[in-house]
């Protein structure tokens, strides 16, 4: 049985103190929350990884990238073992912004993803089309070859620790959400992939997360979707209220 996560990402935004203090916000409410139906984890800068793992009891940690290395002369990176010394539980790789602005391969990616499992870290892999790939039809190619280029090198029980976030660029950020329906149809064309390439019980135990203007209104719609199992959320994830607004959303 696949879980439902709910995981922020904070891009780079808040001092190492804001953070803290956000953190400590939403570990309280998480806390104090009763039947909460989804796991709750906070992406946050590699500079806050520590100083925010001391105030969480609820949520788990993640990391928003690491180096495609595991240590050694690659002055600014920061490794997988790195990020895992934290105490973190996920990194997210693959994120569109990575991508574009860091110019993130699909091979470079693998990678990251492999040094990542060998750390002990679960990963969220994200994955998404840009406005152009949806309108010229060619977004389940862009899709597939994101998933098989980067992860489905990996074994079935390293399947085990990736988490999928469906992102369309269009989507992040822009306040346009993809419809509930977009969206479904490209989670469960995700879930088949998964299929194919694994089985069908691992396809049903693959977490796939819907990233893009995420919100409180629009969360229950997304996650009522059979093959929505929670958000990547970007700006809404930087106050607490609205985070947990999508938290209780299922
Ligand atoms: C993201 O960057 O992962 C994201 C989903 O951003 P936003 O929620 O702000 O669209």
């Amino acid at each position: 049985m696949r879980k439902n996560i709910v995981a922020g990402n904070w891009k780079m935004n808040t001092t190492v103190a804001e953070g803290v203090e956000l953190a400590h916000q939403v570990n309280a409410a998480v806390e104090a929350a009763t039947d909460l139906k989804c796991e709750v984890i906070v992406g946050v800068p590699f500079t806050h990884l520590t100083a925010v793992k001391q105030v969480l009891t609820a949520v788990n940690l993640a990391a928003e990238n690491c180096a495609d290395h595991v240590s050694g002369a690659y002055t600014g990176e920061v490794s997988a073992p790195m990020v895992a010394s934290t105490g973190a539980q996920y990194v997210i790789l693959g994120h569109s912004e990575r991508r574009e602005y860091y110019n993130e391969t699909n091979a470079m990616l693998k990678t990251k993803v492999d040094l990542a499992l060998e750390a002990g870290l679960k990963v969220i892999f994200c994955c998404g089309e840009s406005l152009a790939q949806r309108k010229d039809g060619s977004y389940f190619d862009v899709i597939k070859s994101e998933l098989t280029e980067s992860l489905f090198h990996l074994t079935a029980e390293q399947m085990a620790n990736i988490v999928i976030a469906y992102e369309p660029i269009w989507a992040i950020g822009t306040g346009e959400t993809a419809t509930s329906d977009q969206a479904e149809e490209i989670h469960a064309f995700i879930r088949g992939l998964i299929a194919e390439q694994y089985g069908a019980q691992i396809a049903e135990d693959t977490t796939i997360l819907y990233g893009g203007s995420c919100k409180p209104s629009n969360a229950p719609e997304l996650f009522a979707k059979p093959d929505i199992d929670g958000g990547l959320i970007g700006g809404a994830s930087l106050k607490a209220d609205s985070f947990m607004g999508i938290v209780t959303a299922f």
